[in-house]
């Protein structure tokens, strides 16, 4: 399995990253995309998948620090080898409403670097994917990447899907308010969908409310498996498909 979305260069994870990364490989999860949010967590998703195979990176500049500006700071990073994509970033109108000029303007920029490196999009958004999607548009056919956490309905899942994009499927799917999400994971086709644990955030249950942690991909994948009907093997085996083609990653 490849948990495609994880933040072990949050301070979460500043004691026993090493024994989480551990215990992921003994769960199954052979490969981590460690997503960076600025400057600082980009450079220390490098520093981290620098020390292990399996471990890739992504920088970017998250919403939440649009106001800062700094996408020069990511140029530097996008020919690193362990560099799978740009992000996270995108739009965010649940925490903040009145700079969405800057989240766009922060945005777009990053989709332009995404076409010039061919490096695919993580994008994050948050009662915003109307925003995000208008924004990303114009540039259909030029840039893929994956709407990460995807927290909309089918019919967005849909217009993402339609644009060239991936679904990222995380904890969510196995609450048991997490109706949408259950709809979106069973709807969608197979080979569009990717799994992610988000971590720290986001546990799948019965840990929801602790920290995530990559090893409880599975329980993602359980439910996914579940909903749809399938083996957890048939998941496994076109999930880890899906983000080794959406990434590049060799084996
Ligand atoms: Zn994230």
């Amino acid at each position: 399995m490849i948990d495609s979305h994880a933040h072990l260069n949050l301070e979460d994870f500043d004691k026993d990253v090493d024994m989480v990364i551990k215990n992921a490989f003994e769960n199954g999860v052979k490969s981590i995309i460690v997503i960076g949010i600025d400057a600082k967590t980009n450079k220390k998703a490098l520093s981290i998948v620098e020390q292990y195979e399996g471990l890739y990176a992504t920088v970017g500049i998250h919403p939440s620090v649009a106001d800062d500006g700094g996408v020069e700071t990511i140029v530097d990073y996008l020919s690193h080898p362990k560099v799978v994509a740009i992000g996270e970033c995108g739009i965010d109108l649940h925490w903040r409403q009145d700079n969405l000029k800057q989240q766009l303007d922060i945005f777009d920029q990053q989709i332009r670097l995404a076409i010039a490196y061919d490096l695919p999009l993580i994008i994050h958004t948050r009662n915003s994917f109307a925003e995000a999607y208008q924004a990303v548009l114009p540039y259909k056919g030029k840039v893929k990447g994956v709407f990460h956490c995807f927290s909309s309905g089918f019919e967005d899942a849909s217009k993402a899907i339609d644009l060239g994009f991936y679904i990222g499927i995380d904890g969510p799917v196995t609450f048991k308010n997490g109706k949408e999400a259950k709809d979106v994971a069973t709807r969608i086709p197979l080979n569009r969908l990717l799994v992610e644990t988000d971590s720290p955030y986001l546990a799948p249950m019965p840990h929801r409310g602790k920290r995530n942690e990559p090893k409880y991909l599975p329980l993602i994948v359980k439910e996914i498996a579940l909903l749809r009907g399938l083996t957890l093997m048939e998941v496994i085996q076109q999930t880890t498909a899906n983000a080794k083609q959406l990434f590049h990653l060799g084996d």
